[in-house]
């Protein structure tokens, strides 16, 4: 049997990935996503109340009363599914509504939709980039972003993470200035830093170099930027940036969905060339309609994207003046530093018995020597949520004995 060879082969990986304390072991969430919510973790332990921080619904839209509404009207007018790609007969009108709303909220000429951002960036890059092309590219782009680049033909430069000098070295380097098109691809915000890509001066050093600009929005959009536009309305250079991509799978609802929006010929080209959208089933018309109502609440009103800005800016102040290790900024990705692996993953497990959800992350998914816990605010959260999400670090931040401490005591204490 072909299998019994390969499967010993698979037991192997599967133990080493154990043994090197890698293994993701999923938790079970009873109920609609939100703030509240009961967890049942480890698998079989009785199902627990924990408040969230670790979801990506920045808007609070995921369970949110109009979303749900919304896809019930979907249901009713438009019905379950389409069993169908785009260009056979999988286009209803609020898929082209949808991608209209989306560019124009964004400020680009048009917009195409995928199953997801992972397809929109899978399906970019190749359509547009060939042989004669070169693509630079943030060391720490996300992985569809990585991926995507590499079914492209282009030549590639790993340019080093937010460092302006050296995309400007390379794009003054006489190979990149020999090639027929130039494109910089960056994360607007960095998912495990919630740092925000430099677009002014991205912007400024692409357009003396005569290179694209494509940013991935994904962790932006709906709520960076005084509209919640996104990272290219927070930086100030709306208009100056050639492609977005981004998900519905995030503050738009959660569901799933991604997009390319982008300069005229570039969506049209994208239409006619692009894998993931021409050999895959259309979104579903319950997510096509709801992100259409999504995008019309947020562009009727900030209030959802004001009351998350509050809330970061909240947390950040009281978790830095109490003594946290946080890397600064705005974004509602706040990581707060611990170092060590284990130390990470202990101070997560105290969390969660204290009824707070979060996540601690190490090697290899931030650097060896950089493992935190990720905190994502939320529209969703009260103030009381988050004051109890304080008062619980600070509680299991004595424990630890890591308040007031600098990265190099908490180092020599717990190691690296
Ligand atoms: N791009 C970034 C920066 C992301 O964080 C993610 C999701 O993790 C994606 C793309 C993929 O989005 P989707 O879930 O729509 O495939």
């Amino acid at each position: 049997m072909a299998y019994g060879k390969m499967k010993e082969f698979l037991q192997t990986e599967l133990k080493s990935v154990r043994d090197g304390g890698l293994y993701k072991e999923e938790r079970y969430i009873f109920g609609p996503q939100g703030a509240d919510i009961k967890v049942e973790f480890p698998a079989g332990a009785p199902q627990k109340e924990v408040l969230n921080f670790c979801a990506n619904n920045y808007l609070g839209l995921s369970s949110h009363p109009e979303t749900v509404k919304s896809a019930h009207k979907a249901l009713d007018d438009w019905g379950y599914g389409l069993s169908s790609v785009r260009f056979i007969c999988g286009t209803q009108d609020i898929h082209r509504q949808l991608e209209q709303k989306i560019a124009a909220f964004l400020g680009l000429d048009d917009a195409i939709l995928y199953s997801s951002c992972f397809d929109a960036n899978g399906g970019l890059f190749e359509v547009l980039f060939k042989e004669e092309d070169a693509i630079l590219t943030d060391a720490l782009n996300h992985a569809s972003v990585i991926d995507g680049i590499r079914l492209a033909k282009a030549k590639r430069y790993i340019i080093k993470h937010m460092d302006m000098e050296d995309l400007e070295k390379q794009l003054s380097s006489p190979e990149v200035k020999a090639a027929r098109f130039r494109v910089f691809a960056t994360d607007g915000a960095f998912s495990m830093d919630g740092d925000v890509a430099p677009l002014a001066k991205i912007c400024d050093l692409c357009e003396k170099y005569d290179c694209l600009v494509m940013v991935d929005d994904s962790h932006s959009t709906g709520f960076m930027g005084k509209h919640g536009k996104g990272t290219h309305e927070h930086c100030g250079v709306m208009g100056r940036v050639d492609i977005i991509t981004s998900t519905m799978g995030k503050a738009l609802g959660g569901a799933s969905g991604g997009f390319t929006a982008a300069r005229k010929e570039i969506v049209e080209l994208l239409r006619q060339r692009s894998r993931p959208y021409l050999f895959s089933n259309t979104l579903g018309p319950v997510i096509a309609y709801s992100a259409i109502t999504i995008i019309d609440l947020l562009s009727k009103s900030t209030e959802r994207r004001d009351k998350l800005e509050k809330n970061t800016m909240y947390f950040r102040k009281a978790m830095t003046e109490a003594g946290f290790d946080i890397r600064p900024g705005v974004h509602p990705i706040v990581p707060i530093m611990l170092y060590n692996a284990k130390l990470a993953q202990d101070f997560a497990r105290d969390m969660y018995a204290e009824g707070i959800y979060v996540i601690g992350f190490f090697f290899p998914v931030v650097g060896k020597g950089l493992a935190r816990i990720r905190v994502q605010l939320s529209a969703g959260h009260e103030m009381e949520h988050i004051d109890k999400a304080i008062a619980a670090f600070i509680k299991v931040g004595k424990k630890y004995d890591i308040l007031k401490k600098s990265k190099d005591e908490i180092i020599a204490k717990y190691g690296l």
